[in-house]
């Protein structure tokens, strides 16, 4: 006899994360599934991240076991969200993330934003509809981070090294750390950021500008994309 219980439930999971992204893909919503431990920096870094859009419509949807504290600290901005209260569970699943888009105005929404719940292990095993995977680690966890949790590394399609600031404090290896984040994804890109200086910000966010160019799900987002790059690059 056959128990095949947790297989079972990742592939309903899988067919519901399918159906969320047939969802954004219609309404042409770009997704960021962001991942880290508590503490990270991931409500920052996605404020940071927004501020720094140019023109480009973000949206968040705010995992947590318990509290609406970051979702408040989004909602203070004006930029659409909604809280998963997760109950306990130590990540979000597809059919959570489901359930709260109905309280998103996804026509008005370019980039979503889901903060994942504090979490470097189970959050990589769940497929939510995202377009991309994004960890976050941050210079106070220490370097040996990525030695620790290959996987989640592992399952990365870009890594942010937040709180630069803090290197000297921590004598945190920013060598070490890549060289743990390559033995397991060696070509996803790496940005050394911080929130509070602002350093690394603007290559983080020129890097996911050109992604969101390069796999643009509809046209007006291509052409807000290039309009924003052209004005960059405009006259002074
Ligand atoms: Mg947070
Ligand atoms: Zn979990």
């Amino acid at each position: 006899m056959k128990v095949p219980v947790v297989k079972e439930i990742l592939k309903a999971n899988d067919r519901v994360a399918d159906e969320n992204r047939s969802r954004f893909d219609a309404a042409g919503v770009r997704v960021v599934n962001v991942m880290a431990s508590p503490g990270a920096g991931k409500t920052s870094l996605i404020l940071a991240t927004a501020a720094r859009l140019r023109g480009l419509r973000p949206g968040v949807i705010e995992g947590d076991v318990a509290s609406s504290l970051d979702a408040e600290t989004i909602a203070a901005h004006d930029i659409p969200v909604v809280q998963i209260n997760t109950g306990g569970s130590c990540h979000l699943d597809a059919p959570m993330v489901q359930a709260a888009l109905p309280h998103l105005p996804l026509q008005e929404i370019d980039l979503l934003f889901i903060e994942n719940v504090g979490n470097l292990i189970c959050p990589a095993s769940y497929a939510l509809g995202a377009d991309l995977a994004l960890v976050i680690g941050s210079v106070p966890e220490g370097h040996d981070k990525p030695y620790k949790y290959p996987g989640i590394f592992a399952k990365a399609d870009v890594v942010l090294l937040n709180k630069a600031d803090l290197v000297d404090v921590f004598a945190f290896d920013a060598e070490y750390f890549a060289r743990g984040v390559r033995m397991v994804n060696p070509e996803v890109p790496i940005f050394i950021v911080s929130c509070r200086s602002g350093e690394g910000l603007e290559e983080w966010t020129a890097w996911l500008h050109q992604w969101l160019g390069a796999g643009a799900a509809d046209e007006a987002l291509a052409a807000a994309v290039a309009e924003t790059a052209a004005a960059e690059v405009g006259p002074e």
